[in-house]
C-alpha cells in the first residue's frame, strides 16, 4: 500500500525550556513565518506550565497544535507536581508526548506507566505520541529490536485497535537525544520498518496510516535526509526546535 495518505508530522519537543515569556515571544516569531499549509502536522510541545500561554498566543493558527511533553496516570488527586491529561486537554494541548526516554532514564517510568500514560491520554481526548529506543548498551549488544518492541507493545497494551490506528509513535534512540550523534536514514528506516511491522500485526492495514516519528539530533541540516528514509513519516526534535529559524527549516523541508 502506498504510504501517501500518511501526513508527515513535526514535533517540537521543548523540554524544560520557555516558561511563558519566553514561549509567547517564540510563538509570535513562529507564527509570522510559517504560513499554514494542509500537507503536514505541526506540534508544539512546552512545559506544561506554558500551554495555556502557547494555546492563547496561537489563537486562531489552529494549523498548528500544541502537545503535553507528559501527563500523569490518574485524572486527578494527591499527585503533587504533576500534571493529568484531562487538565492538559483543557489547557489546549491536543497532543500527549508519552514514554519520552529522559521519563523513562530519568524519571524512572516503566513500560506499565508508559502503557497507563496513553490510556488516560486517550480518554481525555489527547493524540498520544508514544516514544520508543534504546540505549547505547543494548544497540552494541545487538538488543535494539527487543527493546523497541517491547516497549512497543507494552505502551500500546491498554488501547484499541481505532485508537492505535490515530496516534503516532515516535522512535528515538537514546544514545542519540541531545548527543549530536543521529541515527543514519538506514539506521532509522530499519528500525522503522520493524515498528511498522509490529503495528502491522495489531491493526492490520491501518499501520499504514500510524506515522512513525524519528528523533534525536535532528536539525535544519540533517533533517531531509532522515524524512526521506523508508518508513519515516516525521521528526520530534528537541533542541533544534527552540530557535525558530531550524524548526520552520525543519518543517518546511520536503517530503517524498
Ligand atoms: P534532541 O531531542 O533533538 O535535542 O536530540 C529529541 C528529543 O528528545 O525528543
Amino acid at each position: 500500500m502506498s504510504t501517501a495518505l500518511r501526513r508527515p508530522v513535526f514535533v517540537a519537543n521543548w523540554k524544560m525550556n520557555y516558561g511563558p515569556t519566553e514561549a509567547r515571544a517564540f510563538v509570535a516569531g513562529f507564527a509570522a513565518k510559517w504560513s499554514p499549509r494542509d500537507d503536514r502536522t505541526i506540534i508544539i510541545c512546552p512545559p506544561a506550565i506554558s500551554l495555556t500561554t502557547v494555546a492563547h498566543a496561537l489563537g486562531a493558527r489552529t494549523d498548528i497544535a500544541v502537545g503535553v511533553q507528559n501527563v500523569w496516570t490518574e485524572e486527578k488527586g494527591a499527585f503533587t507536581g504533576e500534571t493529568s491529561a484531562p487538565m492538559a486537554r483543557d489547557a489546549g494541548a491536543s497532543f500527549a508526548l508519552v514514554g519520552h526516554s529522559e521519563r523513562r532514564h530519568l524519571f524512572g517510568e516503566t513500560d506499565a506507566q508508559a502503557a497507563a500514560k496513553c490510556a488516560v491520554a486517550a480518554n481525555a481526548g489527547l493524540t498520544p505520541v508514544l516514544c520508543v529506543g534504546e540505549m547505547l548498551a543494548q544497540r552494541e549488544s545487538g538488543g535494539t529490536m527487543d527493546c523497541v518492541l517491547r516497549q512497543l507493545r507494552a505502551g500500546l497494551s491498554s488501547l484499541d485497535e481505532s485508537t492505535i490506528a490515530s496516534m503516532a509513535i515516535a522512535y528515538e534512540p537514546c544514545w542519540a537525544i541531545g548527543t549530536g550523534k543521529t541515527a543514519t536514514p538506514d539506521d532509522a528506516s530499519e528500525v522503522h520498518t520493524k515498528i511498522r511491522d509490529a503495528l502491522r500485526e495489531l491493526v492490520g492495514d491501518a499501520a499504514h496510516e500510524i506515522p512513525i516519528l524519528y528523533g534525536g539530533s535532528v536539525n535544519a541540516k540533517n533533517a531531509a535526509a532522515l524524512m526521506a528514509a523508508t518508513h519515516v513519516d516525521g521528526l520530534l526534535v528537541g533542541g533544534a526546535s527552540l530557535d525558530v529559524e531550524s524548526w520552520a527549516a525543519i518543517c518546511g523541508i520536503a517530503y517524498p
